[in-house]
């Protein structure tokens, strides 16, 4: 167990924390306090929440990334010591003050790429919950990642799971990585119906309590082709050799099959407190009085094909991800672009799958992107995309 002094708690920046991860660190947060406190936190619009967590965590600063909010959250924290800051390129600054030890990435979708860019050139140690972030510009952040101390922690279950099974392991012993899939709310699904579903239909997620854009992205399974992605970079293994498997019981959160047969994988609770706590237990584990699986409660765990022709933007991340450069980028941004529309009842479900068709056929390739690249075609792909729409 990790036995810290209190001058050496870790000082954690939370980017997104009025979101589903974003609360749940500050649960973890508050479940150890004398290992952990809060420098800095960052929402997008929820103003209320933010002042309710800055005045319970006493952070040394607070972002609220929209301007017509400021006056609101200043006015509340008047007469405290959190300084009230405004815009996304602050963010950026304060991620990589010398106060701030972990920060975790718990923005929604392309919006987390400059601040985690600018906490890897700070050499600072990343709880990535943005898997945005590595499906966009993998390639950029490894890049700096080799030039710079910082060191990057996964949040995302699966691939929590993926770097428990890794562990003490040889990267050149392993032979495939076995991505599990809840297989969302319409894994059951005749594939005609898809057709017709609603934003409510696709929202009720079987296992996993998450944000909206996450919970459309189990939805069309696009959340799954995101995590094969986000595996390819964090492990630096082909998509060839991740294997994406549906797990309805969400119990097993991923498995490592190794070059002597040899099969690893770990199991939990579906709950995000968990990844979120080992990520930020790193090197060490921190015991808690939580709930634990009962593993005579789970008498069976099953395990499927996924159905590639139901969800086709399965095929289409492992397309973007052999096509590199700047497609995953391309995709991303369409299908943000997509979700919201979806989310606001302007498209159907199968609509989603093409507007990204239709943006990643229009977009022209670049090789090798650079950071204002991803920039400009994120902003492009939003704009053709908005477009179709
Ligand atoms: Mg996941």
């Amino acid at each position: 167990m990790l036995t810290i002094s209190v001058e050496q708690r870790r000082k954690i920046a939370v980017l997104g924390s009025t979101g589903s991860i974003g609360r749940q660190t500050l649960d973890i947060v508050a479940e150890y306090p004398h290992l952990f406190e809060v420098d800095l936190l960052v929402a997008n619009r929820s103003a209320d929440l933010l002042i309710e967590q800055a005045m319970r965590f006493k952070p040394r600063n607070v972002v609220i990334a929209s301007g017509d909010l400021y006056d609101k959250v200043a006015q509340a924290l008047d007469g405290t010591s959190i300084a009230v800051h405004t815009g996304d390129s602050v963010v950026s600054e304060l991620v990589a003050q010398p106060e701030v030890d972990t920060v975790v990435t718990a923005m929604v979708g392309y919006s987390g790429l400059a601040s985690t860019i600018a906490a890897i050139k700070a050499g600072k140690k990343i709880a990535l919950a943005n898997k945005e972030t590595l499906v966009v510009a993998g390639e950029l952040i490894n890049e700096l990642l080799k030039n710079s101390d910082s060191v990057l922690y996964p949040v995302d279950s699966e691939h929590g799971a993926f770097y428990q099974c890794l562990v003490g392991e040889d990267m050149n012993n392993v032979s495939k990585l076995i991505l599990t899939a809840s297989g969302g709310p319409f894994r059951t699904m005749p594939r005609e119906q898809l057709a017709t579903v609603t934003k409510d239909d696709a929202l009720r997620h079987p296992n996993w309590a998450m944000g909206a854009k996450i919970t459309i992205d189990s939805a069309t399974m696009m959340n799954k082709g995101f995590e094969m992605i986000e595996a390819k970079w964090l492990y630096g293994i082909s998509q060839d050799n991740i294997e994406i498997v549906v797990h309805p019981q969400s119990i097993v959160h991923s498995m490592v099959e190794f070059v002597d047969g040899s099969v690893k994988a770990q199991l939990g609770l579906p709950d995000m407190h968990l990844p979120i706590r080992y990520a930020l237990g790193l090197p060490g584990r921190l015991a808690t009085d939580e709930r634990r699986m009962t593993v005579a409660d789970y008498a069976s765990l099953t395990f499927e094909q996924p159905d590639f022709e139901k969800f086709p933007l399965l095929g289409t991340a492992y397309e973007a991800a052999r096509r590199g450069g700047n497609v995953p980028c391309v995709m991303n941004a369409a299908n943000e672009i997509a979700v919201a529309a979806f989310l606001a009842d302007k498209i159907g479900f199968n609509d989603i799958y093409n507007t990204i068709e239709k943006t990643m056929a229009w977009a022209p390739f670049i090789a090798s992107p650079t950071h204002d690249d991803y920039i400009a075609t994120n902003a492009e792909a939003r704009r053709y995309a908005e477009n179709l729409i």
